[in-house]
């Protein structure tokens, strides 16, 4: 069987060895040494000033939105995962939507403006399958308006934009290390801020908002990460660099024997990190039967990312024509490191029989 992904699991030995300074020292959370150096580690390797991990990476989004104490409307993209749109909603805000560019698939900044109301506090946008929006047009618009700029960079480690990592872009950016990303900690994420007074807001609301063991300074929520996440983030941590030139090798493969014109456009400037292999069909109708010749072989590639957000069943009705019609032909095909050759090649044979 072969699924869309394959977490990359560490030698168990370099795991165990780890858990074994955890059964020592008896701290299996709170901000124990493990998850304290692989924070470190983290900031060396992808060049960020300030990072904190968390239990997940969707209460980074909902704590951000709290710590930069955003209310009513917050500008969005209806392309990503739905825990981007879920947590403005969560958060008591109104996500509005703006439509994505039919080929870099981020939300198309041109359209921006004319969604901006003075009840807009925010963007909040998905630099999605880790290709990043056009922050610098972004950045024009947040500042023009006096508006916050959130990146939810899940699928983005390791991605730099302009020589510098794409973390460090926005007032906030928050990663996913879920089991299904390319690095992970099982289940765990990490907020990103340059500014260290939020950064600080940030820690502490992602801590009850303890300040010392008696003073509370804000509102918080309990999302830290605990030590048995931090101990697989720091055994995943040194086959990064494999893992992501492991994925290379498999897009590449796909790259060469499939149609270009069906791949998603990277933006210029882009040191990508391979997290996804999305492929535009003609159609719902031709994507359904793909599916089903993959499935027949025991193949099973997902719709990432549909439905497209603005139709969740709980949102108020809004149209975004080219988020909802690429949802409909999006589908990302299996990559991981170590995918063989042959797979690729009959994964891409199923497909261009069927364009
Ligand atoms: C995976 C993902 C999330 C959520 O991350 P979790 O770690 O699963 O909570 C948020 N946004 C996007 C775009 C994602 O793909």
């Amino acid at each position: 069987m072969i699924n869309v992904t394959k977490t990359f699991l560490p030698p168990q030995s370099e795991y165990q060895s780890l858990l074994e300074s955890i059964w020592k020292s008896g701290w299996i959370t709170n901000r124990g040494v493990l998850v304290r150096q692989l924070e470190n580690k983290l900031s060396t390797y992808l060049n960020t000033e300030h990072v904190l991990a968390t239990a997940n990476g969707t209460l980074p989004i909902q704590i951000a939105i709290k710590a930069l104490g955003l209310k009513g409307e917050i500008i969005t993209t209806p392309f990503s995962y739905v825990a981007t749109v879920s947590s403005i909603v969560w958060e008591g805000c109104n996500p509005i939507f703006v439509d994505i560019h039919p080929e870099y698939l981020t939300i198309d900044d041109t359209k921006i403006e004319e969604a901006i109301t003075k009840n807009t506090t925010a963007i909040l946008a998905t630099h999605v399958y880790g290709n990043p929006c056009n922050v610098r047009a972004i950045e024009v618009i947040a500042k023009k308006h006096n508006l916050k700029v959130i990146y939810d960079a899940a699928h983005c480690f390791g991605v730099k934009y302009k020589q510098q990592s794409i973390f460090n872009y926005g007032d906030v950016s928050t990663c996913s290390f879920h089991a299904t990303k390319v690095f992970h900690t099982g289940e765990g994420g990490a907020i990103f801020a340059r500014d260290k007074d939020l950064f600080d807001q940030l820690f502490l609301h992602h801590n009850f908002g303890h300040f010392g063991k008696e003073d509370f300074l804000s509102i918080g929520i309990n999302a830290k990460m605990s030590e048995l996440q931090g101990a697989m983030g720091l055994a995943v941590l040194p086959y990064i660099d494999e893992i992501i030139n492991g994925r290379k090798t498999v897009f590449e493969m796909y790259s060469q024997l499939l149609p270009q014109d069906i791949l998603f456009k990277i933006r210029e400037g882009t040191q990508w990190n391979y997290s996804y292999c999305p492929i535009i069909l003609k159609s719902e109708k031709q994507l359904k039967i793909i599916v089903k010749k993959l499935s027949e072989e025991a193949i099973f590639p997902r719709r990432y990312f549909y439905p497209s957000l603005n139709k969740l069943s709980y949102l108020p009705h809004s149209v975004c024509k080219i988020s909802e019609d690429i949802s409909q032909r999006v589908l990302c095909l299996p990559l991981y490191p170590g995918l063989e050759f042959k797979y690729v090649e009959k994964i891409a044979d199923i497909i261009n029989k069927e364009l």
